[in-house]
């Protein structure tokens, strides 16, 4: 049976997965959502016999129904291979804390890895589909993991070419040579004198300029997206939680039916949307567990029921969950009030008048499977040392603040059933906060002296993405101001 997709915002819009992966953004400015989510069609039994890859077939088969099966064999076989450095792709690490679930083991560390290393496939794949005739280019603003990740995704894909804004002065030394040393011909990266969400009002305006996207036509090329609300990336995303309760099945820790908890460190709500997702599809999960940084807007909303984003934005020591507009939130809120569009876009308006709004008692009934809390940044780096000090294994600061979260849930609630700990960068990727808190005096080194010195303590291999940075040229040198953009945009494309 077709899944349909709807918009968030408007009852009448309807898409097929491909061309709400096409699309990326419904074209009232919400985000496409499943009618319903099928249940899964084999035992988690059957499924804990599988590899990663066959667990990804069963999920996204039911999720994506206008892609046949030998189309997603092809996007599953391309993204999940030896780009990752293990075979399990998403290996769980037992710690005495939980189940660590390394999220982190494609070619840019980060957990975006798991779902930008598919979409390029995803979404060439749906523009064949859809007689796409045009190369397909794509837009990106970053703080930093989003960027690298889709470049290193869409790095000579054919019929695509890749875009990525960054602020100049707002990413760190390890994430700006990540993305500045990128190879590949379609791809280009630009630093723009300005914040984050300069780089993202600059990106957005392009997106809407209808002269702009017709002169591209005209040339051959369309945009689309490649960040978050873009269902290519969620539905990739709640594979691994299938394929992490079965690994728990396969290990003889539970019993097929057991439940267990999930932890997520939460910033743009999509990692624990996918969480949703998967029980709604089948895994037995019993509490969604949000955990954010001191920018902790979600832990407030789960609180009151009020969605408040007028406060300071804190920079903190895990920069990936630095976000004041949870945007994948609004699929949520969508379903809480039962699917109601018109509801929901309301609420949505108001977020963009006032930066607020606030949810019936009703509609916070439908969030009691969720517990959000927060660290802040002392108790993340706490954390950080005291797994060191039991286990030997070095977390990242955005695992940190989800498992020092995890800590006050358990003090709170004597929960104690089996947890997975979602783990979304390797402590590689921000080595002198992760440094730091085992001990001050690693301040005084320098980037690289960390990074020998990481792989010291924690016997873990540096990877390859640290590897290849010490030595490999800039090709990216590009600087401009927020309202030269579209000329940078006009020059790579030779228009
Ligand atoms: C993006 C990111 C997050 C937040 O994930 P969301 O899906 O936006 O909630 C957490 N940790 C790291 C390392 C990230 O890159």
């Amino acid at each position: 049976m077709e899944l349909i997709y709807k918009s968030t915002r408007n009852p009448e819009e309807h898409a097929t997965a491909s061309v709400a992966i096409l699309k990326g953004l419904a074209n009232d400015g919400g985000l496409f959502v499943p009618d319903s989510i099928p249940a899964l069609d084999k035992s988690l039994d059957e499924l804990a016999k599988m590899d990663y890859r066959q667990v990804a077939l069963n999920v996204m088969k039911l999720m994506l129904t206008d892609f046949t099966e030998e189309e997603l064999n092809y996007c599953i076989n391309s993204a999940y291979d030896d780009k990752f450095d293990t075979k399990e792709i998403a290996p769980l690490n037992k710690k005495s804390t939980g189940y660590f679930l390394e999220l982190f083991h494609g070619s840019t560390i980060a957990f975006k890895d798991m779902a930008l290393s598919i979409l390029p496939y995803l979404l060439t794949t749906a523009a064949k589909k859809n007689n796409v005739k045009n190369d397909i280019v794509i837009l990106t603003a970053t703080s930093g993991d989003t960027g690298k990740a889709a470049l290193a995704g869409f790095a000579d894909v054919p019929g695509t070419k890749i875009i990525v804004f960054y602020p100049k002065n707002g990413v760190s030394p390890i994430q700006e040579k990540q993305m500045v040393t990128q190879t590949g011909d379609n791809t280009f990266v630009v630093g723009i004198e300005g914040n984050f969400d300069d780089a993202q009002t600059g990106v957005k305006k392009m997106f809407s300029d209808e002269a702009f996207c017709s002169l591209l036509d005209s040339k051959g090329y369309q945009f689309s997206s490649a960040n978050s609300i873009n269902i290519g990336r969620l539905v990739p995303q709640m594979v691994y939680y299938v394929y992490a309760y079965t690994r728990l099945i396969a290990e003889g820790e539970i019993k097929s039916g057991e439940k267990i908890n999930v932890v997520v460190p939460t910033g743009n709500f999509g990692n624990i949307l996918a969480a949703y997702y998967a029980k709604e599809m089948g895994v037995p999960i019993n509490k969604f567990i949000c955990a954010s940084n001191e920018n902790k807007v979600l832990y407030d909303f789960f609180d009151t029921g009020c969605y408040n984003r007028n406060r300071e934005f804190i920079l903190t020591s895990s920069p990936s969950m630095d976000i004041l507009i949870s945007s994948n939130l609004e699929r949520l809120i969508y379903r809480i009030a039962g699917n109601d569009a018109v509801k929901n876009r309301e609420l949505m308006e108001a977020l963009t008048g006032k930066g607020e709004y606030v949810i019936t008692d009703s509609m916070k009934e439908g969030l009691k499977d969720f517990y959000g809390n927060y660290a802040t940044e002392e108790e993340t780096a706490a954390t950080i040392k005291k797994i060191y000090d039991t286990d030997k294994y070095i977390i990242d600061t955005h695992t940190a603040v989800a498992a020092a979260v995890y800590d006050k849930y358990k003090a709170e609630t004597g929960d104690n059933m089996p947890a997975v700990i979602a783990s979304t960068a390797s402590p590689y990727k921000f080595t002198r906060s992760v440094m730091n808190a085992i001990d001050k005096e690693y301040d005084r080194k320098s980037d690289f002296e960390l990074v020998d010195e990481l792989c010291r303590l924690s016997g873990v291999k540096v990877p390859n993405a640290i590897e290849e940075i010490r030595t490999a040229p800039v090709r990216h040198n590009t600087v401009c101001d927020k309202e030269a953009m579209p000329d940078e945009v006009k020059k790579f494309l030779g228009i």
